[in-house]
Parts: structure tokens; sequence; C-alpha cells
């Protein structure tokens, strides 16, 4: 039994990107060490848009670094026993083998808190956050806003030269706000997705 009868659990903070989740997550690990928990952060090795690290740091002077990770497997291997608390950040990079890895720290009593995007720039789901969404014991889904009407975000949209960036594109690919803006549903555009063959007939039922 890891840390006597202590329980774990998964927390997952999702949403579109400019949501805030990784402030959230940043919130959670400094109150986690201002507790005193043993905390360890990792994030994809992707995402280098703060210079491949950040950094968390408590009132009391604990200070704690991002380490950057590129399979899920790293989690485990790095992970020390003694740690109480793993947040992993930008998840939906990582391969599905994290949902094991997440799920098997959570049994040995450790909190683990996953950040990351719930959808890609099509508006479909993001690598292996669905399935942490669902093995999840908290869940957050948090919203920006849309930079075209003000209304609540939910999508990630991709741009190119400013443009909406057409469905055929590949799913990953990291930026920051001049590639990517938060949307609303109507607002969010996919260029070249052929609709006729996915159009979905609501209300088209035959009547009798
Ligand atoms: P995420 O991790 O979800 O991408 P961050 O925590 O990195 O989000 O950043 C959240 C911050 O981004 C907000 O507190 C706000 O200052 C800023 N921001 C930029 N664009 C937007 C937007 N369209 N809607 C809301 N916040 C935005
Ligand atoms: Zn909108």
């Amino acid at each position: 039994m890891y840390h006597g009868a202590q329980y774990g659990w998964i927390e997952v903070v999702s949403g579109v990107m400019f949501s805030g989740k990784s402030e959230e997550l940043l919130r959670r690990v400094r109150r986690s060490l201002i507790a005193r928990k043993k905390v360890q952060v990792f994030k994809s090795h992707l995402d280098d848009r703060y210079g491949g690290v950040f950094q968390v740091s408590s009132h009391d002077g604990q200070r704690l670094d991002a380490v950057p990770i590129s399979k899920s497997v790293q989690v485990a291997e790095l992970v020390r026993p003694e740690t109480e608390v793993v947040a992993i950040d930008e998840a939906q990079f990582l391969d599905d083998g994290i949902v094991d890895v997440v799920n098997a720290l959570a049994d040995r009593g450790v909190r683990v808190i996953v950040a990351g995007t719930d959808m890609d720039f099509r508006g479909q789901p993001f690598g292996p956050i669905p399935q942490l969404l669902a093995i999840a014991e908290k869940v957050d889904k948090l919203h920006a806003i849309c930079v075209v009407c003000g209304d609540l975000a939910t999508r990630n949209q991709r741009l190119i030269d400013g443009k909406p960036a057409p469905a055929e594109g590949p799913t990953i690919q990291v930026g920051g706000s001049e590639s990517y803006e938060a949307r609303c549903r109507r607002c969010h555009e996919v260029p070249a997705v052929d609709r006729s063959q996915t159009e979905i007939p609501i209300g088209a039922a035959e009547g009798h």
C-alpha cells in the first residue's frame, strides 16, 4: 500500500486553448505545495512556447520546474515513490498509454491532475483526453472568450496566414495566438470538410 490509507484520484482540467487550464493546474499545484505535499509536474515536450519549462513557486519559497516528457511511460519512470501529487500539462499531445499510467498512480494513492485541450482544431476529440475525462473522479471544462463574437468559446480555431485552416492539416501543430484563436461553436470554421458526407439530417424524419 502506498502512503498508508491515502486515497488517490484523477482530476482533469480541460477545455479550449486560452481557457486558463495551465493557470488552473498551476493554482492547484501551488496549493498542494502550500499543504507541503510532494509534487511533480510534467508537460509534453512539444509545447516549448514558454522556453521549455515552466516554473511554479509557492509563497514559502518552494520552486518546481515542469519536466518535459515525450512519452507517457516517462511519467511512470520519473515519478518518485514519495510523490503525492502528479500534475501533467498539455496531455492531449501524449500517447494513449497515459490513461493506464495515471490510473496506476491513482490506485497507488497519488492525486493526479491532468490538463489538456479536449478538441483538436477540427472539433474532434483530441488524443487521450476523452479517455481521461471518462475515468476521472473530477472533471472541469473551462471556456475562453470567442474572439469573434464575445460568447463563450469552446473550439480551437487554427489559422494559416490569418485564415481558417483546412481540415486536412496535421492534428498536432503547436502554436500560440499567432496560429490559434478561441471561438464559439458558431464562429468556428473548418473549411474543406465536405459537410454533405457528414451532415446529420436533424428534423428530417418522415411524417406518418
Ligand atoms: P490554456 O492553458 O487553457 O491554454 P492559459 O492558462 O495558458 O490557458 O491562459 C489563460 C489566459 O489567456 C487567460 O487568463 C487570459 O489572460 C488569456 N487569454 C488570451 N486570449 C483569451 C481568450 N480568447 N479568452 C480568454 N482568455 C484569453
Ligand atoms: Zn463566436
